[in-house]
Order: structure tokens, then C-alpha cells, then sequence
């Protein structure tokens, strides 16, 4: 893709430009045609139209001076002008003027490639107009000096790049790469684990959409996993437990890079405006006279949304870190958080217990150097095998997932300086999967994620010997783990494996309903 720019701007002083300073400030133009604008410029780059430039003759009012910039993809138009803009105060000061403001007049950003089929162009209120003809796409903007201090264009241009790639990758989401599967395992059902469970009164529908109330039995068996997990891994690898908030503010979201797209699955969070009882009051009385919650009514009442319900476990657990050097002796960090719910709002697509709008996770959360990164990834990986293999004797296989996103933030080794290691080659997912044989379809339940510096550089994290710091996660879905163990092996405890069935032991039938 190639982007060219345009803008005019004024640039407003404090006095008469007199004769002697317009011939200064045009020697000024000059001089950073040919030299300013060509600092930090690659070498090979040689056309004019590359390049930054002031074009035309600039036109002089009494106190002011308008300017035309152009530019292809070195030394950006608004890069360009606060390179002149650094430059004209002491050239003018000598003439006594100082710059007392810049006004953008009209800004012009022409991307040509190839565009997909069914691509349009972002709509944000920068965007005053835009239009795609001929494999060219032309924005014209609304922007004011901060906007460009802030590089409001260049987000476009990228953002645009992106939008192309996302609708070019189309369907396809992400590469998969099976990198294990297990043989064949005793299979002792080919029902829908759910149902069953509904049957035996294990669970029950709750009135939320996608939630489920679990008895007793359902819970001896997560935390049967539990347990599991705790003895065979976050034990002898040694992790260590934490509390992670489970109501996440839009800061940290901005931070981890949720902010880019989780919106429609998020559910959200407001807070009232007062907790004046006075101001609630006729909304209790509705309540108290209809029997109907005033919603219509209540939503003029809240603040927010201030943020969202836990969507990933780990990014709430960041700000603890924030801002930190890390000694080297404390690395590499394990912890663990179980203390709440996901929520996700899953739309059409809930299913059973395995896709639901709230969730139940252990997430296991790493960081250190990449190297002890990617080891606890390997040690992990070797440990989630002997449960899988041994204690749940599952039907599973893992694979190497690349979502589109990571291979085009750039966060998929590219054989840069400081990752001569190869673990940035390790970025990226392993998925989880085990078989069900109600649907003959595939599972995913659960995932380990070599993030690499993406949580460390957003919560602004280092290492006191100064090697990158990295981090990796794994969900571990307790809803999906017994979503997969039932639906192979049943709900008849003497088919499962001993090294679940004991640690559940008897049932307990709480509930008879008549
Ligand atoms: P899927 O592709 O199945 O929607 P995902 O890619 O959205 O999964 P992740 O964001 O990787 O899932 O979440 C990590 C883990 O959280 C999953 O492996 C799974 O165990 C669990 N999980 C995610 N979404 C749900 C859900 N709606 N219901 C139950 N568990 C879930
Ligand atoms: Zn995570
Ligand atoms: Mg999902």
C-alpha cells in the first residue's frame, strides 16, 4: 500500500510579517526542503516526492502565513511541520515575531493498493469525508494541531493497512498447526454431557442468559479438576496464588490491547450517578406499583460504562506490576487466580455448558526473561500431557494456533536482534482440544499463550538486568474440561478413570424433587 499526504496549515505570529522576515521565513522553506526534511530519511530514497515538503509559494497575510505540505511516507506532512515549526522560532525571533498558533486547514491522506472486496473505510469523527475509487482511497480529515502532535494520521494509515489484511484473511482466522494427539482412549458415551447432566440434576438453567446454577455433583467434579490441577501442576511447578479483580476498568483494557476489539462481547459495567436515596426512590416505588423494573428509566440514571466483567483472567492482574523493575532474583514470577467468574456475551452461540455467558477458570500466569518464558510453556505442556494422558485419560490433541492479528502486531518472530534464543519463534497459542463424540466435533478447553512483551511494554514492566521481560498464560476452562471428560467417558462414575473417580467419591445427591 502506498500513502501520500496533503495539508495546509497557518501559522499565526505576534506581529507584521515585515519584507525582511517573509524573505527569511522563504529561505526557511528553502533550506528545509532540501535539508531538514531529508534528516533520518533511508538512504536509497531519493525522490522529492517521498519526502516532506513545503510545495507552492506561501501566502503571506499580515500577521499570518499559509503553507502546503505534501508528503508520501518519509517525513509525514505534520512531521514535516513541527520540523519547520522548531525552526521558525528563532528565525523569526530575530525579527521580533513569535509563532503564536497553527491552524490546520485541510488534511488529505490518499492510500492506494489493493483493497478486498466489501472493504470501507473506518468511520471516526477525524473523518470528514472519504471515498475508494479506483484502488485509491482518499480521506479527508478533521484535525487540529494536538490531533497531529498526537499522530492521528499515521493511526489511519495503519489502522486502514490493518482492515485490509483482517478482510483479505477473511474467513480464514487463524493457522492451525497439530502439534499432538493422542491415540484413542475407552470412550463410554456419545451423548451430549449437558443434557445428561440436566437429566441427573446436576446442573439447572439458570435465568441469565448462558449460565448455569451447579449442584453439588457438578462441583465435586470441577473441583475434582481443581485439585487435580493444583497437585500435578500448579503444585510441583510452583505457582503461587493470587486474587485478580474481576471488574476490569477501560485503563487496563487500553494497556493489554482489549481496547482494539472486545466490544462485542463484553458485558458491561455502570455505576449510578448518586447513591442518594432520594434519587432512587420512585424507581423502588415503580417497582413496588407495577411489579417491572424501570429499566428505561434507570439507564438515564448510571454513570459509565466504566468498564466490563472479567473477559480474560489475566490483564486485571497487571497494574500490580505497573510501572516496576522487577529484581532479578524474584523471576521467573508464577501465579495462579481462581477467584471468579469470565463473562462473555456469546451471543447465538452458547452452547451446553461448554459455551456459555459465565465461566469458571484457573488462570495461570507467567514472567520472566523469554527464555524462562518459554521453558515454563514447555514444563506446562509437559505437565498438562501426563494429566491429560494418565489421570483423565482424555482424547485430546494440541495445536499451534496463529491468530491473524498476532502474525500482522508483528508479535510472530521475525529474526530480530535480541531474539537470537528463537523464542521469538514461540509466540503465539497452543489450543487444547479434545474430541466429543456426541458431535464428532472438537473442543477447545483450554490454551497456553507465550505473550511475549506485549503485557510487560503496556504495564510499563522491566527486569533489573535489562533483558526484555516476557510473560505467557493459560486459561484452564472448568466448564470445558467437564464438558470433554463427560462427554467420553459418561456420567457413571465406575467408567471413569481412578484418578478422578476417587477424588470425587460418592455423589451427593442433595436435591429430591417430588
Ligand atoms: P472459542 O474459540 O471456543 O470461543 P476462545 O478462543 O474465545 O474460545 P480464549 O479467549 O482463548 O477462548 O479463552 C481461553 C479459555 O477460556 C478457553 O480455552 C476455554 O476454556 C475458556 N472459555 C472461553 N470462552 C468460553 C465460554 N464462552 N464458555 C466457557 N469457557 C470458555
Ligand atoms: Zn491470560
Ligand atoms: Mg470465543
Amino acid at each position: 500500500m502506498r500513502s501520500h499526504f496533503e495539508m495546509n496549515a497557518t501559522l499565526q505570529f505576534s506581529g507584521e510579517i515585515t519584507t525582511e522576515a517573509q524573505a527569511a521565513l522563504k529561505k526557511l522553506i528553502e533550506d528545509s526542503n532540501r535539508v531538514h526534511f531529508w534528516k533520518g530519511v533511508p538512504k536509497g530514497v531519493t525522490d522529492p516526492a517521498e519526502i516532506g515538503q513545503i510545495t507552492g509559494i506561501p501566502q503571506f497575510g499580515k500577521n499570518s502565513v499559509d503553507l502546503s505540505f505534501s508528503s508520501g511516507p518519509y517525513t509525514r506532512v505534520h512531521d514535516a511541520l513541527f520540523r519547520f515549526r522548531k525552526q521558525v522560532a528563532p528565525v523569526m525571533g530575530r525579527h521580533r515575531l513569535g509563532l503564536r498558533g497553527i491552524e490546520v486547514n485541510g488534511y488529505r491522506i490518499t492510500v492506494s493498493g489493493d483493497f478486498p472486496e466489501g472493504f470501507h473505510s473506518p468511520r471516526l469523527p477525524f473523518i470528514r469525508e472519504s471515498s475508494l475509487e479506483d484502488g485509491t482511497l482518499t480521506l479527508v480529515l478533521d484535525v487540529s494541531e494536538s490531533d497531529l502532535e498526537n499522530k492521528i494520521p499515521d493511526r489511519l494509515v495503519r489502522l486502514v493497512e490493518e482492515k485490509v489484511q483482517a478482510a483479505t484473511y477473511g474467513g480464514k482466522g487463524e493457522h492451525w498447526d497439530l502439534v499432538f494427539e493422542s491415540g484413542k482412549k475407552p470412550r463410554y458415551s456419545d451423548a451430549d454431557p449437558t443434557a445428561e447432566m440436566v437429566k441427573r440434576g446436576w446442573i439447572k438453567h439458570s435465568s441469565a442468559r448462558g449460565q448455569w446454577i451447579h449442584g453439588p455433583q457438578s462441583v465435586q467434579l470441577f473441583r475434582a479438576f481443581e485439585k487435580i490441577v493444583l497437585d500435578e501442576i500448579i503444585g510441583p511447578m510452583g505457582f503461587s496464588e493470587m486474587i485478580f479483580p474481576k471488574l476490569v476498568p477501560w485503563d487496563v483494557w487500553k494497556r493489554s490491547g482489549h481496547a482494539k476489539g472486545v466490544y462485542p462481547e463484553i458485558y458491561y459495567v455502570c455505576t449510578p450517578k448518586t447513591r442518594d436515596p432520594s434519587f432512587w426512590e420512585d424507581i423502588g416505588d415503580y417497582f413496588k406499583v407495577t411489579g417491572e423494573v424501570w429499566v428505561e428509566e434507570i439507564k438515564k440514571r448510571i454513570d459509565g460504562p466504566i468498564g466490563g466483567l472479567c473477559y480474560a483472567q489475566c490483564p486485571p492482574f497487571w497494574p500490580f506490576l505497573q510501572g516496576e523493575t522487577l529484581a532479578n532474583d524474584c523471576l521467573p514470577a508464577r501465579i495462579f487466580d481462581r477467584s471468579g467468574t469470565s463473562h462473555r456475551y456469546e451471543s447465538g452461540g452458547i452452547h451446553g455448558i461448554e459455551r456459555v455467558d459465565e465461566f469458571h477458570r484457573i488462570e495461570v500466569l507467567w514472567l520472566g526473561t523469554a527464555e524462562q518464558t518459554v521453558q515454563i510453556a514447555d514444563d506446562l505442556h509437559e505437565a498438562y500431557r501426563h494429566v491429560f494422558e494418565d489421570i483423565l485419560e482424555l482424547e485430546w490433541r494440541c495445536a499451534r494456533v496463529t491468530p491473524w492479528f498476532m502474525a500482522q502486531e508483528g508479535m510472530i518472530d521475525t529474526g530480530e536482534p535480541g531474539q537470537e534464543c528463537g523464542c521469538g519463534a514461540r509466540i503465539g497459542t497452543m489450543d487444547y482440544e479434545a474430541f466429543l463424540p456426541y458431535s464428532s466435533n472438537w473442543l477447545e478447553f483450554q490454551n497456553v499463550s507465550i505473550n511475549g512483551d506485549k503485557y510487560p511494554k503496556g504495564f510499563s514492566v522491566k527486569i533489573q538486568s535489562g533483558a526484555d521481560c516476557w510473560s505467557g498464560c493459560s486459561g484452564i476452562g472448568l466448564e470445558r474440561w467437564t464438558a470433554a471428560f463427560l462427554a467420553q467417558k459418561g456420567l457413571d462414575i465406575e467408567n471413569w478413570p481412578s484418578g478422578v473417580a476417587e477424588i470425587v467419591g460418592e455423589l451427593n445427591e442433595l436435591f429430591k424433587f417430588l
